[in-house]
């Protein structure tokens, strides 16, 4: 056992041996959040009682013999934007205040069919909308590792949930790299696994071809374990598929391994510490052996523009449905109906969702719809080719995750393109749809983690896997 607790594996051995009992490993979590949620603002909704007695019901399965699945007892946090049946579901939004679903997303009915106790339900960015989980409508989350500061967005919950011990995984969205910047501030590993290959039933819409369930974990095992489990084809998501296990020949050790760097996206935009702690890991693994192959790739400007332009359209499609008439708490009677969508909209959405609506409905609107929606399709064909260009040859492309560390609170929410630049390099992979994962390239013991990112082509999840946890076995730098 590591001095940061059981790993996912060591836990679910010792349920099996009955050498621990469901119930109290439950327990043991909910005191944590009992103790921790005031401050840390991880949880939007802690499901104690459901909980206890899930603990209890497995664990009397446990003793007749049965043996539910890989994560029987794993205590599990998800992000308030995936639906649980009966349980609110509010994506930290006033309009879906009282919002009870009829239904369960399908990652979180795998993840209960695996045995896992679902604690309870994280806060995040309104819709998910940010990259510090400040502009939800309940309140702020805080990074455990050092409370004044974020814990990224927009799965900041679930990150600071995992991080603080309040449970042992967590499942998050991302979108724009909102499961691995908030992983990335919290020390965490992070994985976006390929479009489609987790269904999105039951998740609440932000850009629907961008969208994928991703999972948070402590280390890369736990994590794997957990996309395992909710990876794959679903009949209520069209677009969902299989996840291939595409991980041929390619480096089998340290200094077989061939990344590519992109150095420019490494240049003035990022802060020193971080370049620093960048440079040194490179380094390091340069030392065992790897090849470290400078690339090159699209600017992370026009990325960021790309990116936008499309979440923000996509955004204002799906979002068009809160009118308080089909969707959302309505806005007292005012006169006429349009008087009535205004007002439940105005007073419904927060100002960042509002931006995007309003940024979304403009870029598609009759004359700005060329210049700016098309052309951002066709600079996403042009940065997924060029990623698929860069990769042949490679095992993966290495970046920081973020350009800085975790910030204080406050500090960016009057400047959204200070905010949206935290995501530079994560919403690389989202354009490509290709899988990406993040991983701590500092010491656990470091004051704030730097976190690292490895971007791989089509189906690409196993490898990246690998490589984190060989990359990690080489020691943080
Ligand atoms: N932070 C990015 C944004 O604000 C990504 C969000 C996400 O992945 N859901 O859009």
């Amino acid at each position: 056992m590591s001095d940061r607790g059981p790993s996912i594996a060591e836990h679910v051995t010792a349920v099996r041996a009955r050498r621990v009992r469901i119930p109290d490993l439950v327990s043991d979590s909910l005191q944590r959040i009992s103790m921790r949620n005031r401050t840390l603002g991880a949880f939007l909704h802690v499901l104690d009682e459901e909980a206890r007695a899930r603990a209890e019901a497995l664990q009397s399965r446990l003793e007749r013999g049965a043996w539910p699945g890989p994560l029987t007892g794993v205590p599990i946090a998800i992000k308030d934007n995936l639906c649980l049946r009966g349980v609110p579901t509010t994506a930290a939004s006033r309009l879906l205040a009282g919002y009870r679903p009829p239904y369960t997303a399908t990652a979180v009915a795998r993840l209960l069919d695996a045995g896992a106790v679902i604690v309870g339900k994280t806060n995040l960015d309104e819709f998910a909308m940010g990259s510090s989980s400040e502009q939800g409508a309940f309140g702020p989350v805080r990074n455990p590792l050092d409370p004044q500061r974020v814990a990224g967005g927009s799965s900041g919950g679930s990150a600071a949930a995992v991080a603080a011990g309040m449970a042992l995984g967590a499942l998050g969205s991302d979108t724009g790299g909102s499961v691995r910047q908030p992983a990335a501030f919290c020390g965490l590993v992070g994985l976006k696994p390929h479009y489609g290959t987790v269904s999105r039933y039951g998740l609440i819409a932000f850009a629907s071809s961008l969208d994928i369930i991703g999972p948070l974990a402590r280390s890369v095992d736990d994590c794997a374990r957990l996309w395992r489990v909710i990876a794959g084809r679903d009949r209520w998501d069209a677009t969902s598929r299989d996840a291939e296990d595409r991980d041929p020949e390619g480096g089998r050790s340290l200094a077989e391994l061939r990344l590519g760097v992109p150095r420019d996206w490494v240049g003035g935009r990022i802060e020193a510490p971080v370049r620093e702690a960048f440079e040194r890991f490179c380094a390091h693994l340069a030392a065992r052996g790897a090849e470290l192959v400078p690339v090159t790739l699209p600017d992370t400007e026009a990325g960021l523009a790309c990116y936008h332009l499309l979440a923000d359209a996509e955004a204002a499609s799906n979002l068009a449905r809160y009118d308080g008439v089909r969707y959302g708490s309505r806005a007292p009677e005012a006169g006429t109906l349009a008087a009535l969508y205004r007002r439940t909209r105005g007073r419904g959405f927060g100002g960042e969702v509002r931006r995007r609506i309003l940024l979304g409905t403009y870029v598609l609107r009759a004359g700005a719809y060329d210049r700016y929606y098309r052309r951002a399709l066709r600079a996403r064909d042009a940065i997924r080719a060029a990623f698929d260009q860069v990769l042949a040859g490679l095992d993966a492309v290495l970046t920081p995750m973020t350009p800085t560390r975790p910030f204080r609170l406050g500090t960016h929410l009057r400047d959204p393109l200070r905010m949206y630049a935290s995501d530079r390099f994560a919403v690389m992979p989202n354009l490509t749809g290709w899988p990406a994962l993040t991983f701590p390239i500092t010491k656990p013991e470091a004051r704030l983690p730097i976190g690292g990112q490895l971007c791989g082509g089509p189906h690409s999840e196993v490898r990246l896997l690998r490589l984190a946890a060989m990359l990690q076995g080489g020691g943080a730098a």
